[in-house]
């Protein structure tokens, strides 16, 4: 190895990644093709992640196609950002019993598993640590979150193949994973072969590369040479100027704020469908109701928290109305909180410019496009 931390694992060495993960008693998510479309489950060899797959992406549409060159990570992102696992759509907060006149509540178990989230792209490491902001840092933080976030390994992945809605340099979140992994990995395919680069970015990082360069022999393993961290460092910049959208984003919030009343959002509402795609495929969306629900008897009860979106009718009603009952009223609320109040809330952008949105849209609704509109006057 030369003076640079990091390593080359090829494929098998990668499964010695995996098998590494889970000795060490984690439970490795990654991706896989189900149904025509890569989602998240759980990894235990290399043989289940999506070789030479990689999809095509613009507005309503989404298909996978075949590379031809045997890439486990040449995909984008799926609909499935990683919340569903930190941040799960159903969740019990808490149960009751009543016996005669009492009523004895049990706070719900919290379920933290420790898992290893395999290939987490740049947009949505930026997603996590919006969450963070969000749900762990706030004056009483949602303990459920903490637990399972601090019980997260995260194998960061660079993006070489950006998809047809991708927009993450737009909003500053990728290609290159930056900051908030403990590996990261950068895949490499061209005639030297087929190869990973790992780099640690923490203790835990560190420790499993040791543990790697003490295991990986023969042909798991190469020595790392400088043109691979070349090679690797190009497959960032030749992503970033491939983005498929772009935003721009200079005086974005002003821009938003100053037009409420723009003929824009009647025409996005008149294709838009409420039907909440956009905000439960969106990695930062967090918004929740809670639903009552007991036994046919009264005697238990149970309270859940379920992913609720601004795009019902029901998540503004207040004391008699809703507080947006036009469509056009949500997309506006949807699009201005991401990009606008967002910022005065939590100091950063709602939008990593994942693309999710716009891919999973039924309607081909683009946040850049009725932002864009916007900004240059269009109706
Ligand atoms: S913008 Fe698209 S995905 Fe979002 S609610 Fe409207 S139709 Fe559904
Ligand atoms: S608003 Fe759209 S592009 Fe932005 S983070 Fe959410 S799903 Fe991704």
């Amino acid at each position: 190895m030369d003076d640079i931390r990091g390593m080359v694992l090829l494929l098998p060495g990668l499964q010695l990644l995996i098998d590494v993960l889970r000795e060490s008693g984690w439970t490795v998510r990654g991706p896989t093709v189900r149904d025509g479309v890569v989602v998240h489950a759980e990894i235990e060899s290399v043989d289940q992640l999506p070789a030479g797959v990689g999809d095509l992406q613009d507005g309503a549409s989404y298909r996978l196609r075949e590379r031809g060159d045997g890439a486990v990570f040449g995909y984008v992102v799926g609909p499935q950002g990683w919340k569903s696992l930190l941040f799960p759509s159903r969740e019990l907060l808490w149960s009751g019993h009543r016996t005669g006149t009492e009523v004895d509540v049990e706070p719900a178990d919290v379920d933290a598993p420790r898992l290893a989230l395999l290939g987490v792209r740049s947009c949505d490491l930026h997603a996590l640590e919006i969450h963070d902001t969000v749900l762990a840092k706030r004056a009483v933080p949602d303990a459920a979150y903490l637990s399972r976030r601090e019980n997260t390994f995260i194998i960061a992945v660079t993006c070489s193949d950006p998809g047809g809605t991708c927009f993450c340099v737009s909003m500053g979140t990728g290609p290159v994973p930056d900051k908030d992994f403990d590996l990261t990995l950068t895949e490499l395919v061209d005639q030297e072969g087929h190869r990973f680069l790992v780099q640690p970015g923490s203790d835990r990082g560190e420790h499993v590369l040791d543990e790697l360069m003490t295991r990986a022999v023969g042909d798991e393993v190469l020595n790392a040479a400088r043109t691979d961290r070349c090679a690797a460092a190009l497959v960032g910049s030749k992503a970033a100027q491939r983005m498929g959208r772009s935003l721009d984003t200079d005086g974005l919030r002003d821009l938003l704020y100053a037009n409420a009343e723009h003929p824009r959002w009647d025409d996005v509402a008149s294709r838009c469908l409420a039907c909440t795609n956009c905000t439960l495929v969106c990695p930062t969306c967090f918004c929740t109701s809670v639903e009552d629900v007991s036994d046919l008897s009264g005697t238990q009860t149970e309270r859940w928290r379920v992913w609720d979106s601004c795009f019902t009718n029901d998540f503004s009603y207040l004391h008699g109305g809703s507080v947006r009952p036009s469509v056009r009223s949500r997309y506006r609320q949807w699009a201005t909180h991401k990009l606008a109040s967002w910022v005065d809330q939590f100091g950063t952008s709602g939008c990593v410019g994942c693309g999710r949105c716009i891919t999973w849209c039924p309607a081909a609704i683009d946040i850049t496009a009725e932002v864009g509109a916007i900004r240059s006057g269009e109706g």
